[in-house]
């Protein structure tokens, strides 16, 4: 049978335009990608990038307080939004024009609307047109969620952020993930009065306890009022505020109230019930090692598969599906010791187990370094860092490295390669510190902390 294209891909954000550039550029591939808002996907134009853009934005007050302690004059003056909003939207549309002018360069013919899943080898595009494709990848990625209670249709997302007119006088931030933490400390640093509410007992609940600790105590220091054990009732607008209830009776209004409760794959509409696609437990759509669903022409990458829900582990499934599929080398996406950051202040990163995941598997050694790093504490700063390392006890193998301190998340993408080359302690111990730095703590750590 003859098909328009060799493959179909819906969805232009990380997972899908690797997919389609290395299929089309590299193997040839007569391919087609369908996206319905902006290409980039959320990545470039609702997650990693503005938001990376509004933690440098709010990172000034803190770095101008410092200056005034290492002998500077310095104001911060007035954070101008609007100012700040219009060169973040010129970046993202810059940012948008290089993702075309990269599938355009691979030859992948762009469709700028929704498309969904009509047979196991074609696609409805929303003008209503249909397209064949041999192959057909679902890159759709995924969105927020916010749970159902009395006024919630008033609570802000992630994707609201961005687009805001204006800076509210203060904020609600709902959630205790890594996104609701990175906009709790972003508004505080853009001078939002910020309280945050989060279900639970802690934030940050899939960390390492001792990292998330210190991250958690940071949030407080810096003035955001954190309220733990704390869920939302209801949300009534009040006067252009909004006045919310908790389900324990108390009573606040906020100028906005920004939930960042979770995400959920985009598989709403997507027509998986014509090729009798059934959901995972999650809502996502279940693949195999190489991302091949039970059809098997019809595979899936990135956020709508649940796998791990960041940006370069969906663009290393799109290649790998890409090279597998058109490029005659079967490879598949290695999901293995993947480090992240969290961009708090203070930021936190990590790679691999936390102390409490590599406890319940065996017997372990954990090194841990707390202390005032050299440069805030000549501030008079109380902000302290972490540098830690569980390793295991028979091996001898960093099985977890966590970090939090001012530019983790660059520190960590070193030690990844380390902790993916399979290096033990005695292999850091072997290795010269770096001096002064905060990160030497990761090569002097001579005796164990605790062990278990
Ligand atoms: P997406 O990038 O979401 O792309 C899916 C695309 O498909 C979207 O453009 C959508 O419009 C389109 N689409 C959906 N349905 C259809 C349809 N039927 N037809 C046509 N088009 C459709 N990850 C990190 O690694 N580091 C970070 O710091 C980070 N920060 C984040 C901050 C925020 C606020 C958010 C929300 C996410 C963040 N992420 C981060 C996660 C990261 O953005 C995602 O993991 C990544 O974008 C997933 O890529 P994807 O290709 O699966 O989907």
């Amino acid at each position: 049978m003859d098909f328009d294209y060799d493959l179909f891909v819906i969805g232009g954000g990380s997972g899908g335009v690797r997919a389609a550039r290395i299929a089309a550029g590299e193997h040839g591939a007569r391919v087609a990608l369908a996206e319905e808002y902006r290409m980039g996907g959320t990545c470039v134009i609702r997650g990693c990038v503005p938001k990376k853009l509004m933690v440098f934005a709010s990172s000034f007050p803190a770095a101008m307080e410092e200056a005034r302690a290492y002998g500077w004059s310095a104001d911060v003056g007035r954070f101008d939004w609007t100012a700040f909003r219009s060169k973040l939207d010129a970046e993202l549309d810059r940012l948008e024009r290089a993702y075309r002018s990269g599938l355009s360069g691979a030859k992948v013919t762009v469709y700028d609307t929704r498309a969904t899943i009509s047979g196991a080898h074609e696609v409805t595009l929303a003008t209503g047109e249909t397209v064949t494709a041999k192959h057909i990848l679902i890159a759709t990625g995924g969105r927020p969620y916010v749970p159902a209670f009395p006024g919630s249709e008033h609570a802000l997302t992630s994707n609201d952020v961005f687009l805001m007119d204006a800076l509210p006088d203060s904020v609600l931030i709902v959630g205790g993930g890594y996104i609701a933490c990175e906009f709790a400390c972003i508004m505080n640093g853009l001078g939002v009065k910020t309280t945050q509410y989060q279900r639970s007992a802690h934030v940050l609940k899939d960390f390492d306890a001792e990292a998330r600790d210190l991250v958690e105590a940071g949030i407080r220091a810096s003035g955001i009022d954190l309220q733990t054990g704390t869920e939302v009732a209801s949300i009534t607008p009040e006067g252009g505020a909004f006045r919310v209830v908790t389900k324990d009776g108390r009573e606040a209004v906020f100028g906005a109230v920004i939930h960042a409760t979770g995400r959920v794959p985009n598989v709403e509409g997507l027509g998986l019930e014509a090729v009798e696609i059934a959901l995972g437990p999650k809502g996502q759509i279940p693949v195999d090692d190489w991302s091949q669903t039970r059809v098997p022409s019809i595979f899936a990458v990135g956020d709508v598969t649940d796998r791990i829900a960041l940006t370069p582990v969906a663009i290393r499934e799109g290649h790998a599906f890409a090279d597998t599929v058109f490029g005659g080398t079967a490879r598949q996406a290695d999901h293995a010791l993947v480090a992240s950051a969290v961009f708090t202040q203070p930021e936190l990163a990590s790679c691999g187990m936390t102390e409490a995941e590599a406890a319940a598997r065996g017997p372990i050694e954990v090194y841990s370094a707390g202390f005032r790093p050299m440069r805030t504490s000549f501030a008079g700063q109380p902000d302290k860092v972490l540098f830690k390392l569980v390793v295991d006890a028979a091996s001898r193998k960093v099985l977890g490295c966590h970090i939090v301190a001012p530019e983790a998340g660059e520190m960590i993408q070193m030690v990844a390669i380390a902790m993916k080359m399979g290096a033990t302690k005695e292999d850091f111990d072997r290795t010269c510190a770096v001096h002064p730095t905060m990160a030497e703590e990761l090569v002097t750590m001579r005796k164990p902390t605790r062990s278990s």
